[in-house]
This record gives C-alpha cells, structure tokens and sequence, in this order.
C-alpha cells in the first residue's frame, strides 16, 4: 500500500499584477518556407502521467479549490491542488524551438506547446517525436497572414487548412489549439468550428475560470519585452499565484539576436526554477490546461452509496469524452473511523493512487479521476 506524506503550509503571498500592455509590439514571422513532404509514421499516444504526488503542500489562504475548507466533495481548482497554472508556448516553428528549447524541457521533464506552421516545418519526424513525449502540437495558422485585414473566407481556410495539414502530417486528431497570428483576432467567430481554444495575447495573467475559451491572454516574452531575464521569467510565474490564476507564456526563438528572443541560459535556469517549485506550479500544455478548466466547471461529483466500508463517487460530464480524458483532482471527507493505509481507490477496474490530508481532526482523501470513465469506489 502506498503512503503519502502531507504537509500543510502557511502560505500567504502578496503580488500585484502587471497588466502592462505591449500593443504596439509586433511578432516577427520569418519567410514561410514551403516544407519537403515527409512519409508518416503511426503514432503511440502516451499514457498520462498525472500521478498524485507523495506531498502536496496545501495553501492556507482561503482561496477557492485549496482544500482548507471542510467541504465533504470537492475538485481542485487546478491538478493536484497546486496554487496556479504554467504554460509555455511556441510560436511560428523556428528551427531552434527543435533544436535548442526541446531538449532542455526534456532535461526535466517539462512539457510545453508549440503553435506550429506546417508550411515551414521541413522534419515532421521530430514534431512527432515531440509528441510523443508529451509536448502539443498546435496550430499557429498556414500562412501566418493578420486576420485582422482578411475575408471570412480566408481566415476559415487559414484555421482549416492548418488544422487538416497538421493532423495528416502528425498522422493524429489532436490539433485541437490555435494561436492568432500577429496576436490578432477572429472577428467572425469561426475558430471554435475547428478548434477547443484560442490564445491571444493580453500581457497579463489569465483567471482560472476564463469567460472566453478564445482569448487566453498570452505574454509575450524574450528581447525588448518585460520578460527576457531569468527574474523576470520566474517574477511571471510568481504572480500567477495571486488569484490561483493561468501564466501562459510567448517565446518564439532562443539563442539569436533579434525576434524576440531568449537566451539557452535562461530559459534553463527558469525551467529549473518553476522545477523545484513543482509544488505550486502545474506546468502543463495549454491544450491539457484548456481540458481541465472546461472539465473541472462542466462535471457534477456526487456520492451514488456508501456503507460501512465503501463510497461510490460518480463524476460526469456533458462534454465530450474523446477530446475531454484529461483526470482532475477530487478531494472527499472521509469517516472518522477510516484507517488510511487501509484504503483502495479503483475506477473501472484501475486502481488510483491517492494521498490523505488531515486538517484538524477530519480526514480527506485525494485522488485524480477521468471524468465520464467509471464509478469511483473507496474501499476501505
Ligand atoms: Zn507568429
């Protein structure tokens, strides 16, 4: 049987948002080169890997979705009760993202989405191995034009045809993101005919619980902008915290001079920052960020039965469930009588791992589950 330790912190932390905006700086887009056609390969998707951790350090705030609240039932504001969300994009498919970037998100073992052109892509074998291990594959548009000066009808071939070239080249379905070129808009509603979310770029932090699935603020980063040194990268992330709030960051190069870019150095040193504070960041895709908000407003957690050594916990949806797989963390009171390390969590048939918080004299188990997946029961 599995134990877990948990650790409950004090932990009240004061920052003040910059909402500085950077309107008048334009992304730079170098010449879309029409790419070599490649042969596909069949792709392995991987398995999840949103283990509960041994030790969660709860925030004794009082902010929603932090587990201080005796509340019987209850679905973390963000995986694993951390305090806010991290997200690092890529955008336009600069050789470098390949190059340099990847291998250092792989040194540990971070994952990151890159907003992809296909017609510049030239080795789709590495995008696919990207994939496979954990990062997005999104789209970023095929010509990389402004929307803002184009007909309906373009900017629907332009979200269309991107799509289409990215799911038959990664031989997947899972080119489900966009981000608007030139951070414009789509002013004709279209995106969400082809897409789940949409980012923009508002230079902010973006809430938790977003009121437009198609305008997720990003910040854009690197050279001539508030967010090029290692301070600055993690400064980001910290104030991602006030207000449990969606840190999602713009980086297109590394390592060149000019475009925006970040240097090798600091982008290591911010990856191993935001590493050993895994405990108060989720850092995730934004496709995978994207899933759990939608999932975690959309579900209905009940209690089906419970006897003297079970409860049955049901958690639904409506959405849909070849797209919306992504586990959320359920937190639920348990007896006083219970023996931790006697507990089993299974869903279908699979057994959960799980860990318990004591807060006062009451009990909670912790447990991540896929909603529309199976009846949850605690045996214990
Ligand atoms: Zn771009």
């Amino acid at each position: 049987m599995l134990k877990f330790r948990f650790v409950i912190i004090l932990n009240i932390i004061f920052l003040v948002i910059n909402c500085s905006c950077n309107k008048d700086l334009e992304e730079i887009i170098e010449t879309v080169v029409v790419a070599e056609e490649e042969n596909s390969t069949p792709i392995v998707i991987p398995q999840d890997n949103n283990r509960v951790p041994d030790e969660i350090e709860f925030s004794l705030n009082g902010i929603n979705g932090f587990g201080v609240e005796d509340m019987d039932l209850e679905v973390a504001t963000w995986l694993n009760f951390k305090q806010s969300s991290i997200t690092h994009t890529w955008d336009d498919s600069n050789s470098n993202q390949m190059e340099v970037a990847l291998p250092i998100y792989d040194e540990y073992n971070l994952k990151t989405t890159l907003f992809s052109l296909p017609n510049k892509i030239k080795n789709w074998d590495l995008y696919r191995n990207a994939h496979i291990n954990g990062h997005e594959i999104a789209s970023h548009s095929f010509n990389h034009l402004n929307f803002d000066h184009l007909t309906s009808d373009i900017v629907e071939q332009e979200l269309k045809k991107s799509r289409d070239e990215i799911n038959s080249k990664m031989d997947f379905s899972h080119c489900l993101t966009f981000a608007y070129p030139y951070c414009s808009s789509d002013e004709f509603g279209l995106t969400n005919k082809y897409y789940i979310a949409a980012r923009s770029r508002k230079n902010s932090i973006q809430s938790n619980n977003p009121s437009d699935f198609f305008d997720l603020g990003g910040v854009l980063c690197g050279e001539t902008t508030n967010y090029y040194t290692e301070d600055q990268l993690n400064n980001l992330a910290e104030k991602s915290i006030e207000n449990n709030g969606w840190a999602i960051y713009l980086f297109h190069n590394v390592d060149i001079n000019g475009g925006f870019s970040i240097s090798s150095e600091v982008l290591k040193n911010h990856l191993s920052y935001l590493n050993e504070n895994s405990n108060m960041y989720w850092v995730d895709t934004f496709v995978n960020v994207v899933k759990y908000i939608k999932e975690r407003e959309a579900v209905t957690v009940s209690v089906k039965n419970q006897t003297s050594n079970s409860i049955d916990i049901s958690i639904s949806d409506n959405l849909d469930d070849n797209i919306y797989n992504h586990p959320i963390t359920v937190k639920k009171k348990l007896p006083e009588k219970v023996v931790a390390s006697e507990l089993k969590v299974q869903q279908s048939n699979v057994q959960l791992e799980y860990a318990i918080a004591t807060i006062g004299s009451t009990k909670f188990i912790i447990f991540n589950a896929i909603p529309d997946n199976g009846i949850v029961t605690i045996s214990f």
